[in-house]
């Protein structure tokens, strides 16, 4: 169910709308009444995507297949679509990986993010919803994190949000025209409630909860826990898990709100609620009714104890709040990974 109409900003492109979160909000975008114009150049997605969006909200979004750095096929979008505003979702988020291709993430999400305000300047379009990420706190000094927390990064991709971040508060600086908005993302989870779209990484996933359901699915054989000696109550890592479609619900309170905020504003999407690894494995098992086998392994370099955000100003900026709970996050997430395992998921239905 959508939760708001929007009469402002029809046409709409989101860079990486064929990936994980874009997908989501590409639906909610959709199902609001906005035309949304999908550009990807598919290096982290699949076309089959499209054909899912159609399947959930009846209608099929405009795809282009480029990368952000092609500058006159972005131009030629913007323009033909009469593209209004611009979520900004394209980009590499492998953390491990940023550290062994920092060139890669540099040129990707830099230079892409540089290519594409480029092009908006051109086309006179300065609305913009960023994909943030909690990413840019560094090592927490307090929690719950808000949105005055001093920002560093401790990788190569953290250091790409940073240095995106910055430049668009260079670029508000410099004209005040411009509406930007960087959400900081926690950790999103989860899938659409059709089980239709969600997160499906190529390989062995990084992240918890795609490992977590392979493993369930018989992919994988068990979750290794990383570290059981933090300082939190069960000695495991504690995160902000949100729902990928709460997620998607708060880009879609931004616009409304952007367009009466000019300037460059950061604003935390997350619960306000933290979860340790072993509450997302007793979730899941609850959820999913079958056991995670795991195995406590060393701690992962590079990973916090705890990280969890203060949601208020998201509350009283955007009149947003996450609305569902752990239970929901498990239950879509096994409904995905239960619908990719079946030969065809475009025309079956799959029980709850
Ligand atoms: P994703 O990889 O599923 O989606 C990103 C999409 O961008 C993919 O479809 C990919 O093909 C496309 N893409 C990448 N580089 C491109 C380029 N140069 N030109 C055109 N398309 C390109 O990732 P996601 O999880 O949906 O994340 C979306 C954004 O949110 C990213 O910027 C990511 O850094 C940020 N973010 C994600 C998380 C998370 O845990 N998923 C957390 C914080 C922030
Ligand atoms: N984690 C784990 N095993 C895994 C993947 C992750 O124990 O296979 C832990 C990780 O140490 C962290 C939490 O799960 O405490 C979330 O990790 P994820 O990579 O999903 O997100 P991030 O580290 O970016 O917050």
């Amino acid at each position: 169910m959508p939760v708001y109409k929007s009469d402002c900003f029809v046409n709409i492109l989101l860079t990486g709308g064929m990936g994980y979160i874009g997908s989501h909000v590409a639906v909610v975008l959709l199902q609001a009444g906005h035309r949304v114009v999908l550009y990807d150049n598919l290096s982290n997605s699949d076309a089959g995507v499209l054909v899912r969006i159609e399947q959930i909200t009846g209608k099929m979004p405009i795809f282009i297949q480029a990368d952000i750095r092609a500058a006159e096929t972005l131009a030629d979008a913007l323009k033909q679509h009469a593209v209004e505003a611009v979520m900004h979702f394209a980009g590499l988020k492998a953390v491990g990986e940023s550290a062994q291709k920092p060139i890669e993430y540099y040129a990707n999400n830099v230079e892409g993010t540089i290519s594409l305000l480029e092009a908006m300047c051109k086309a006179e379009i300065r609305t913009l919803v960023f994909s943030g990420s909690a990413a840019v706190y560094g090592e927490p000094q307090y929690l719950p994190l808000d949105e005055m927390h001093p920002l560093s990064a401790t990788n190569p991709y953290g250091r790409t949000k940073l240095h995106i971040e910055e430049m668009l508060r260079d670029l508000s600086a410099s004209n005040p025209l411009w509406c930007i908005v960087c959400l900081r993302y926690f950790n999103p989870v989860g899938a659409h409630e059709s089980g239709l779209i969600g997160e499906n990484p190529v390989g062995i996933p990084n992240n918890l909860m795609p490992y977590i359901a392979r493993v369930v699915a018989g992919e994988l054989k068990e979750l290794s826990v990383f570290g059981n000696d933090y300082p939190t109550p069960d000695g495991t890592g504690v995160r902000d898990y949100i729902h990928v479609m709460d997620l998607a619900e708060g880009h879609a309170a931004s616009l409304p709100w952007l367009a009466e905020h000019p300037g460059c504003y950061a604003i935390n999407l997350g619960t306000g609620q933290g979860y340790s690894v072993l509450e997302m494995v007793a979730a899941f098992a609850s959820a999913s009714g079958h056991a995670v086998p795991f195995q406590i392994v060393p701690r992962r370099t590079g990973d916090v104890a705890a990280c969890y955000a203060n949601p208020g100003k998201a509350g009283r900026e955007l009149g947003w709040r996450a609305r569902r709970g752990l239970f929901d996050m498990c239950a879509s997430t096994w409904k995905f990974q239960r619908c990719i395992g079946l030969e065809s998921c475009t025309s079956r239905a799959i029980s709850p």
